[in-house]
């Protein structure tokens, strides 16, 4: 039987633990502080392949998306899973993106404003501009809420889960990756290591002696408190992206306050609370009745992102053992990801599927005599 231990216990990590125990393997889940404290603990996690992406990854999203709506068929009454559709605005080239994903065949439709109150309900019309674009596939996910799930299979199966490991590392014995060791020392042996610590990733493959091209990002996701809304779908605007959230919440982001967050003396980052009431107002605007709606936590940190913006998934080269899933869209691919790094992982085949997503291509060494691989352009 083989042994993998897992870096990091987000999204990515504990997929890829799960589908691993799943396919026979031992399995030990290292984690800094404890599951989802990182970006899958406040993502806004929109299920989708709206954008122009690579057809790989468009693909890729889509077969993601897949593994969601059979989770929720299997799992009928949970409520963190839904599928009621992707509204957007948040563009002024709305008619070329609708182009653009007819012409994939994926499920898209202009709605004059009038329209939208009869398929997506919870929308005060009024506050809309003259055409919306409506996907009635999308959904969204919460990930704390999928991470719980996941878990559970976890330790029905027999994963072992150490959390307040601190910084972990990747131990190398003889050019081969051998286990994880955590700050204080802890030495957790294995046949493989999955590195899948998000933000936190090319930190790990730094002392190692890589470089990863890294654009990650500060992002801030709001809940509010309970309040009854009609909202079902994903809204995509110019000033807030916001989703239903479990236990009649809104979860929402945007991108237009991220120059008001400033460093905290604790290492994390703080903004001024009105910053957070007015992106709920923002929200409160589109809905029907305009409901008052109260931030209830605002968390901010690191949005994982490639260099290329493109998922990072398959093992380091020059290193044996030692694979790596990193992605932005980690709420998207994050069933599907993990489950075709556990197959590559056990089988030592690669999944061609990732082809195009593979570590070389945003990876360099630090000393370049070193370096045993290529940086090619991405694809
Ligand atoms: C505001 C926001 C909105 C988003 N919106 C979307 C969206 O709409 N659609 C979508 O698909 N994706 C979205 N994303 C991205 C998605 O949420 C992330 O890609 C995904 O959650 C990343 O999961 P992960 O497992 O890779 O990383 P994380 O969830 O960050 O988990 C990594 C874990 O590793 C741990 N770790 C790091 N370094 C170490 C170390 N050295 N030792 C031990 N542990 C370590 C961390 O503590 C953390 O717990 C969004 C993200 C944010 C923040």
């Amino acid at each position: 039987m083989t042994s993998v231990a897992v870096l990091g216990a987000g999204i990515l990590g504990i997929s890829a633990a799960v589908e691993l125990l799943r396919c026979g393997a031992r399995v030990t889940l290292v984690t800094e502080g404890h599951p989802a404290s990182g970006a899958s603990g406040r993502s806004l996690s929109w299920l989708n392949s709206g954008g122009e992406y690579p057809e790989p990854y468009h693909q890729l999203r889509l077969a993601g998306m897949d593994r969601y709506r059979t989770l929720l068929t299997r799992n009928p009454g949970i409520d963190w899973i839904r599928f009621d559709g992707g509204l957007h605005w948040d563009s002024d080239t709305l008619a070329e993106r609708y182009e653009s994903q007819r012409n994939k065949a994926y499920d898209a439709r202009l709605l004059p404003a009038a329209d939208v109150p009869v398929l997506v309900p919870g929308l005060d019309p009024a506050a809309l501009p003259p055409a919306v674009l409506f996907n009635a596939g999308e959904g969204w996910v919460s990930l704390p809420h999928l991470i719980r799930h996941l878990l559970h299979e976890f330790a029905l199966r027999g994963g072992a889960l150490v959390t307040g490991a601190g910084t972990a590392a990747v131990v190398v014995e003889g050019g081969t990756a051998v286990g994880l060791r955590s700050e204080a020392g802890e030495f957790y042996p294995a046949d493989a290591v999955l590195v899948a610590a998000g933000a936190g990733t090319s930190a790990v493959l730094h002392r190692l002696g890589y470089q990863l091209g890294d654009r990650s990002d500060l992002a801030m996701l709001v809940v509010t408190e309970p309040k009854a809304h009609g909202l079902r779908a994903v809204l995509n605007t110019p000033r807030v992206s916001v989703r239903p959230h479990p236990g009649s919440r809104l979860a929402m982001d945007h991108t237009w306050y991220l120059d008001q967050i400033s460093p905290a003396g604790d290492g994390g980052w703080t903004v001024d609370p009105q910053v957070a009431q007015d992106l709920v107002d923002e929200a409160s605007s589109l809905l029907a009745g305009h409901p008052r709606l109260v931030p209830q936590s605002w968390r901010i940190g690191l949005k994982p992102v490639p260099g290329d913006g493109l998922p990072v998934l398959g093992g380091v080269p020059g290193l044996p053992g030692c694979f790596v899933a990193f992605t932005h869209s980690g709420a998207t691919l994050g069933i599907i990801a993990g489950e075709l790094m556990a197959a590559e992982l056990l089988t030592g085949r690669p999944h061609p599927v990732l082809a195009p997503f593979r570590p070389d291509r945003l990876l360099a060494a630090q000393d370049p005599a070193l370096s045993v691989f290529r940086a090619a352009p991405a694809p």
